[in-house]
């Protein structure tokens, strides 16, 4: 069993990389955000609670997200490990997964952080919003937002698992073969 956080400001590359990661090393793919995604595509409940703050770059409440990526993670009991993309986000989800992972006798093995100046993501996240069909993709302002909310509530986060031991800051700029590598390395160490 090996979860690993894979961290960092929206557009980093965070849900490119999982894919790759989690071929390589056969673990469970869990993005907050694609599930939130799915159920404002399918119209559900929880969809258009999520899309009220989605759409605006706002932090989606830590309850619901919380109650999600525990259900999420228990449908999922007999995987190799986790790789949480977009989660945790603040610091009481951070808090949350640690006691939830601990019931179960699991803990989260690395945090490992994709770094990239703010500039350079905000081109990233217009160019992106040009063909996802992201609402929060496709306005500066809602960039902007979502920016705030990084910088306000998950960036306190890489000091909660440095002070574990468990913090790991990659370059996030390069092709993404080369990050791939980068990425790997560390789980290699793990
Ligand atoms: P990005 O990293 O590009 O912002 P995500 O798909 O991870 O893309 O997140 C998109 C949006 O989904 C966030 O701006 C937020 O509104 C919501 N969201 C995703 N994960 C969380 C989370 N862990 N806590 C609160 N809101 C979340």
């Amino acid at each position: 069993m090996i979860n690993i956080v894979l961290f960092g400001k929206p557009g980093a590359g965070k849900g490119t990389q999982a894919e790759f990661l989690k071929e390589r090393y056969n673990l469970t793919h869990l993005s907050t955000g694609d599930i939130f995604r799915f159920n404002i595509k399918n119209e559900t409940e929880l969809g258009k609670l999520a899309k009220s703050y989605m759409d605006n770059g706002d932090l989606v409440p830590d309850q619901v997200t919380i109650k999600i990526l525990e259900d999420t993670v228990n449908k999922n009991p007999n995987t190799k490990g986790f790789l949480f993309d977009g989660f945790p986000r603040t610091l009481a989800q951070a808090e949350a997964l640690d006691a939830f992972l601990s019931t179960k006798n699991w803990e989260v093995a690395a945090t490992i952080a994709l770094e990239a100046d703010d500039e350079i993501l905000i081109q990233r996240l217009l160019e992106r919003g040009k063909t996802s069909g992201r609402p929060d993709d496709q306005d500066q302002v809602k960039i902007r937002n979502r920016y705030q909310e990084y910088n306000e509530k998950t960036a306190p986060l890489m000091e909660y698992y440095n002070k574990q031991n468990k913090f790991y800051p990659v370059n996030g700029i390069g092709t993404i073969a080369e990050i791939t590598e980068r990425l790997s390395a560390v789980v290699e160490r793990l």
